[in-house]
């Protein structure tokens, strides 16, 4: 059963008058367990809806509609399938206590995978999920693998039951499904050997695997569980040696990289990070892999589109993992514009120092870092850290940072994407 929570006005839902509240039960004589089930089965032309309305009474509706014709129905958000495992380094478990409550579900739903490419572990996929999977032909799917070798991912899962994820991909991949894989590096668990093998293994399983992304493991001064090692230096170029062997090897074999190491991994090991023909498409930049290389190129692209802004003096705040990247960038952006930049680098109160990533600044590092800045026009503050509602980690509003700043301040993505805008060059 899904539950209707909104009809578009003069859509095909409304003029048959199937009101918020309604509960679906069945297209075309299948039942309907949720959302997946829903989009796959009115795709089709004539439908027969099966109901049972607001008042409980149950009604048929019979539709034709023209192809690609939205019914205008929008669902209530699907119950999300919680983790079976207890990774030590889950980022969940590393956070401090007192957040809202969403940020503590541990997801991991195959669903939200292909809906919304979140990462799932497939750990908890049923033989009936395996099916859906197949006959919906959900693809591609964002894969945690970590490791393809069972038993090193039952350790790093923390998990006895995980099945096996080889088995799993290949039985997927047969019946056409493709994939997006990520593996989180735990020094001593799937690095060396247990990396080599996992390479091998999603190479070997050809162009099922569009991409893989090795990121390495983050830790905030809460993560209890984890007893592994630290990542260091060393270790991380270890890796990138290893990924960019593989990565090579798709590009002369294949014509592309496949398997990338995350932004972090290459700070982590002091290296320059790679141009970007080596990201192809870009395919991992959500999960932070040529996230920094795309602002370059963004960045470059966008500096004819700075407007003027001779005499001024903006901050930009970042973390400390980003800051001594951004100093080249900031001199093009003053070139263009006329304006003053400085880099106002922020550390994180509520996860620690270890954790340097400018997305994760939480409202209260913004404000201390910006609170007696009055020598500022204006601020960029990284557009990751708020969410859709406008709102920080820590439940700080936009809104209660910006009354609480002497100088107005602008989330953004690039910076050309604020200072190309007239309304950020008016002076505070
Ligand atoms: S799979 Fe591991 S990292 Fe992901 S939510 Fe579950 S316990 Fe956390």
């Amino acid at each position: 059963m899904v539950k209707v929570s909104r009809i578009e006005r003069n859509s095909i839902a409304d003029q048959i008058g199937i009101q918020p509240g309604t509960e679906l039960l069945a297209v075309n004589g299948r039942p309907l367990s949720d959302f997946l089930d829903w989009e796959f089965l009115t795709a089709d032309e004539e439908l027969i809806i099966e109901a049972r309305q607001p008042d409980g009474e149950e009604v048929i509706y019979e539709l034709e509609r023209l192809d690609g014709e939205p019914l205008g129905i929008s669902l209530e958000p699907p119950s999300v399938r919680r983790c079976a495992n207890r990774c030590e380094f889950c980022f969940i478990e590393g956070l401090p206590a007192g957040l809202r409550k969403p940020l503590y579900i541990r997801d991991d739903d195959y669903r939200l995978s292909f809906a919304y490419g979140n990462f799932a572990t497939l750990s908890n996929v049923k033989e009936r999920d395996l099916e859906r999977i197949l006959e919906y032909r959900l693809s591609p799917l964002y894969v945690s693998v970590h490791a393809t070798n069972h038993e090193a991912r039952k350790v790093l899962l923390n998990n006895q039951r995980v099945p096996d994820i080889k088995a799993q991909l290949a039985r997927l991949a047969a019946g056409g499904i493709q994939f997006h894989c990520q593996m989180v590096i735990v020094p001593g668990l799937n690095d060396e050997v247990v990396l080599e093998e996992s390479l091998n293994d999603l190479w070997n399983m050809r162009e099922a695997v569009l991409s893989a992304a090795v990121v390495p493991v983050g830790l905030t001064q809460f993560s209890h569980l984890y007893t592994g090692r630290k990542m260091d230096r060393d270790t991380a170029r270890e890796i990138l040696r290893r990924v960019e062997r593989w990565g090579a090897r798709g590009m002369r074999e294949r014509g592309e990289t496949w398997v990338f190491g995350s932004d972090e991994l290459y700070l982590l090991a002091e290296r320059e990070l790679p141009a970007p023909e080596h990201y192809g498409e870009f395919a991992q930049i959500e999960n932070g892999v040529g996230a920094v290389t795309s602002l370059r190129m963004r960045v470059a692209d966008g500096l004819d589109r700075v407007t003027r802004r001779d005499g001024q003096r903006i901050g930009v705040v970042t973390g400390v993992a980003m800051a001594p990247l951004m100093a080249p960038l900031l001199e093009r952006l003053a070139a263009a514009s006329g304006a003053e930049f400085e880099l106002v680098v922020a550390e994180n109160s509520l996860f620690g120092p270890t954790i340097t990533t400018a997305g994760l600044l939480v409202g209260k590092d913004i404000l201390t870092a910006l609170a007696d800045r009055h020598d500022l026009d204006i601020a960029l503050i990284p557009a990751e850290t708020i969410n859709d509602d406008r709102v920080f980690l820590d439940d700080y509003s936009l809104e209660a940072v910006r009354e609480s700043l002497p100088m107005p301040i602008f989330p953004s993505y690039d910076f050309i994407d604020v200072l190309e805008s007239e309304a950020s060059g008016v002076l505070a």
